[in-house]
């Protein structure tokens, strides 16, 4: 018998293990040092009228940067249209000197964590918020070397559907005007109603708006809260063997669903759908077969972002956009149109393409009608600091 002794393995010289120390997160990585607000006028290349006597000629719009300490910057803006909504350029900086000791040495990164603070210290006041929460999503990105539509769920879609709002005035214009988009490859037209205030001639716009482009575009019509009940379904009726579809008629959602009832168009919902209740109700009264879900109505993209996951369940197709604004505004939505299911997303809107002046050197344009989100990270656009001039207000 032969025994075999097993070969003999050589131990190894025992080394010492060289560990990387642990680095606990033991608080914020950065903290915000200062907000700077600027007041920009915004004018339109074309006046907007609508219901009510409301337009959009020169608005002022509200830029604010957040500094950290290190060096990352985040930019946001809103832009209110006055008698619009319950929201005015002027009431964005008292809210945020109101929330400045709450945010000057916070950190920013994560945007929620630190909208919640801003939102247990100060209620409502979503406007406002909505430009900080664009900036710490901003600086977000940036720290990740992300654009925002990754952290927003990843990006769905090379390009996004634009619409071309066209202002209220006679239906022939209105006609050549939609003509004249549509040469450029917009298929979705809004036609603002009711600024003559005679029915009839809301009537003749969508007519004349719906045959200008023929057969196969979306066409509706928007009266921004500006008409009754009444009003509205008198025109829906007539209008009732077209394809179109109705927005806002009326300033209340009881209203809306008596016309959605009545006319049996299709209804899309914009200014009384601006938080999760309304969401709710409307679409439980049947009457929000689209929304749009405007950034400042909700309180930016950390709140919108919610509305549209919301809608994602109720079944809504959305209009991702804001009420109006210039680049920074508009890099934001598109992050967030881009990040949302692309046959859930009815369109997005280029607000930056209907005013002036740039406020950056590098957001993208419309192309045929699409128009693609910034790349870089966070919002992915550089702005012009030089054409904003010195800052109006700075918190530190
Ligand atoms: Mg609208």
């Amino acid at each position: 018998m032969t025994i075999i002794e097993p070969p003999t393995l050589e131990k190894p010289p025992r080394r010492r293990e060289k560990r990387r120390p642990v680095r606990r997160h033991a608080g914020p990585t950065l903290k915000i040092t200062s907000l700077s607000l600027w007041h920009v006028p915004l004018t339109s290349h074309v006046t907007y009228r609508m219901a009510s006597g409301k337009s959009c000629a020169t608005v002022e719009t509200v830029v604010l940067r957040v500094e950290t300490d290190a060096g990352i910057t985040g930019w946001g803006e809103v832009c209110p249209i006055p008698h619009y909504l319950p929201a005015y350029a002027r009431g964005v900086a008292p809210a945020l000197e109101e929330l400045a000791p709450i945010l000057i040495g916070a950190d920013p990164l994560g945007a929620e964590a630190l909208m919640a603070r801003a939102d247990a210290h100060l209620e409502g006041h979503v406007y406002a918020k909505s430009a900080l929460d664009i900036a710490l999503w901003d600086i977000t990105g940036r720290a990740a070397g992300l654009p925002l539509m990754t952290l927003l769920g990843g990006r769905r879609t090379e390009t996004l559907p634009l619409y071309h709002s066209i202002t209220c005035v006679e239906p022939d214009e209105m006609a050549r005007i939609a003509r004249e988009a549509q040469a450029t490859g917009i298929t979705q037209f809004q036609a603002k109603l009711g600024a003559s205030g005679d029915w009839t001639t809301d009537v003749e716009r969508l007519a004349k708006v719906r045959e200008a482009v023929g057969p196969g575009p979306l066409v509706y019509g928007d009266w921004n809260c500006g008409t009754t009940s009444l009003e509205a379904t008198r025109v829906g009726r007539a209008a009732s063997h077209l394809d179109v579809m109705l927005e806002q008629p009326c300033p209340t959602i009881a209203d809306c669903v008596r016309v959605r009832e009545a006319t049996r168009l299709p209804m899309k919902l914009d200014e009384v759908a601006h938080d999760t209740a309304s969401l709710l109700q409307a679409h439980k009264d049947g009457c929000m077969d689209a929304v749009a879900l405007k950034l400042s109505k909700f309180g930016g993209l950390s709140a919108t972002r919610r509305a549209r996951d919301l809608c994602l369940h109720l079944g809504a197709r959305m209009c991702v956009e804001d009420t109006w604004g210039g680049d920074i505004t508009t890099a934001a939505l598109l992050h967030l149109a881009a990040a949302t299911p692309p046959d859930r997303l009815l369109n997005t809107c280029d607000l930056a393409g209907y005013v002036g002046p740039s406020l950056a050197i590098d957001t993208p344009r419309r192309h045929n009608g699409r128009i693609a989100p910034p790349e870089g990270p966070g919002l992915g656009i550089t702005v012009d600091v030089g054409a904003l001039g010195a800052p109006d207000l700075i918190l530190e």
